[in-house]
């Protein structure tokens, strides 16, 4: 019970009902108050002539001196014979003459205002006008008012109140009766027609945010799968929508944040290991030195020297590789755009890999065509990837096999191909090859001494160029690298 008080649709339906009961009395109330003023001014238009019609029967008390005794008699008798009305004579100032009470009723006031009365008489009457009641000083009473003559030279006034005091209190007897009966019938006709509808209409509509209610807490106690329901178009079913996408938002960058987390892990256990392994290498040479140094040839000692560089430009290359590419990931690296020679490019770096080539008796050769327009690129990054893909190629293809740069010119772009008939990729390591110190074959990988990162920091590149790389690979048949660079249109051309 406590629960439902709490709850949204307890306190809705709580204040529904307390305004249906407010507005049902006020309502009873209203109608009463209309029903009153209706009947009132009704019994004052029925008996608007009744004062004149009754001075007949009393000039013959006023005539020469006022007749108290008759009058009173004359007021008791007709009292007797319509108790809905009070008569009292007033002088010309509104002062009461005479009137007839029971002995232990009192009449309070002496006066009468006359304004009313005046505008009685001068027909000034739009509505109900209402009067002084002199049992009831403060209250007033519909009523009739004739002049009439006292005595010779004094005028006064024959002044009728409609409502009497018994004829009030019969009224309010039946009125209690019914006012109770009218409020109990009332109320329970709008509390239980209106309030049982309402409080339906209501479970029904609080219902779909009591739904949406529980997909939130699902969502918060980690069942993140959960969804709103968006039937409809109206502002339950837009924040119902407006929370499906938030929580959207939320499970991506949850995913993301998983994601970030486990490469930065991976990322530390690569970088440890792959310090680790050059390291002990330096050591154990080093110390080998230190211990047999007086045994050793200096042939040997020249060749473990070799070997130590050999490591420790290694260790090098693997610092910078990692330092480059935070700073690439840490957006510090902005490319520089100017245009130039993709073909210059490409040719200068053929030339710098040639002795590698030659070495490993692998064709390495530029296919360009005259007709190549320049690029609009970082010329350092750009030698950067294009030395990265044509280092693997190299590095991934066995001897006599050829190793094959070409570019090709679309409409805006230039697009750069790096292929090799080497060793290839798996289909299904494809997607993996660009993922930070991610190797097909690990112990390969070794010999040949790569880090792992080469990909890495290509495709970071191109992605700062707005561009992407795209791979094609047949194991045992080669590999081909590309990426598109935007051409270079003078703004005159
Ligand atoms: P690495 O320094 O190990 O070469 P990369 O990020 O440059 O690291 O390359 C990731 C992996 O992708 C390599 O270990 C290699 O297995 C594979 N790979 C890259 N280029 C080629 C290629 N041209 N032919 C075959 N495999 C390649």
């Amino acid at each position: 019970m406590k629960h439902f008080f709490q709850s949204f649709y307890g306190k809705l339906s709580i204040l529904f009902l307390v305004l249906l009961i407010l507005m049902g009395a006020a309502q009873i109330w209203v109608t009463i108050k209309s029903t009153e003023a209706f009947y009132k001014e009704a019994e004052q238009t029925l008996n608007l002539k009744l004062a004149n019609d009754l001075i007949p029967d009393f000039e013959p008390f006023l005539e020469d001196s006022i007749d108290y005794a008759g009058i009173k008699h004359m007021f008791h008798y007709m009292m007797v014979i319509n108790p809905n009305i009070e008569i009292y004579l007033l002088d010309g100032k509104g002062k009461i003459m005479a009137f007839f009470a029971e002995p232990n009723k009192k009449v309070q006031k002496e006066n009468i205002d006359l304004v009313p009365i005046r505008q009685f008489l001068n027909e000034e009457r739009e509505s109900l006008l209402v009067g002084d009641d002199p049992r009831h000083p403060g209250s007033k009473k519909a009523f009739s008012v004739a002049p009439i003559n006292i005595g010779k030279d004094m005028s006064g006034f024959l002044y009728v109140i409609l409502g009497s005091e018994q004829f009030d209190s019969a009224i309010e007897m039946i009125r209690q009766r019914y006012l109770t009966s009218t409020i109990i019938r009332g109320l329970l006709i709008s509390v239980l027609v209106t309030g049982i509808l309402g409080l339906v209409l209501f479970a029904f509509l609080t219902r779909r945010l009591r739904n949406m209610n529980s997909v939130v807490q699902d969502f918060e106690q980690g069942q993140f799968h959960r969804r709103a329901d968006v039937a409809t178009e109206d502002e339950v079913g837009q924040l119902a929508g407006s929370f499906n996408k938030m929580a959207d938002t939320i499970v991506a960058n949850m995913e993301e944040l998983q994601k970030t987390d486990k490469l930065r892990r991976e990322l530390i256990a690569n970088v440890s290991h792959d310090l680790r392994s050059p390291l002990a290498s330096i050591k154990g040479y080093l110390e080998t030195l230190q211990i047999k140094e007086s045994d050793l040839t200096s042939e040997t000692r020249r060749e473990y020297v070799d070997t130590i560089l050999n490591v420790t430009n290694g260790l090098e290359g693997l610092v910078d590789q990692l330092f480059e590419l935070s700073k690439l990931d840490a957006m510090q690296i902005q490319p520089e755009l100017e245009p130039f020679s993709i073909a210059d490019l490409v040719q200068d770096v053929v030339m710098k890999f040639k002795p590698v080539a030659d070495k490993s008796n692998i064709k390495l050769e530029a296919s360009l065509s005259d007709q190549l327009p320049q690029v609009h690129a970082d010329i350092g990054l750009i030698e950067r990837a294009l030395s990265n893909l044509i280092d693997n190629a190299l590095r991934y293809t066995p001897e006599n096999g050829t190793v094959e740069v070409r570019i090709e010119n679309s409409q805006k772009k230039v697009r750069v191909y790096v292929s090799d008939t080497g060793y290839g990729i798996k289909q299904e390591e494809l997607p993996l090859i660009f993922d930070r110190f991610y190797r097909v074959e690990k112990s390969r990988a070794k010999a040949t001494g790569g880090s792992g990162l080469g990909l890495a920091i290509t495709k970071k590149i191109l992605e700062i160029h707005q561009s992407n790389i795209n791979v094609e690979s047949k194991v045992n048949e080669g590999t081909t690298f590309s990426f598109n660079l935007d051409a270079w249109r003078p703004a005159f051309s």
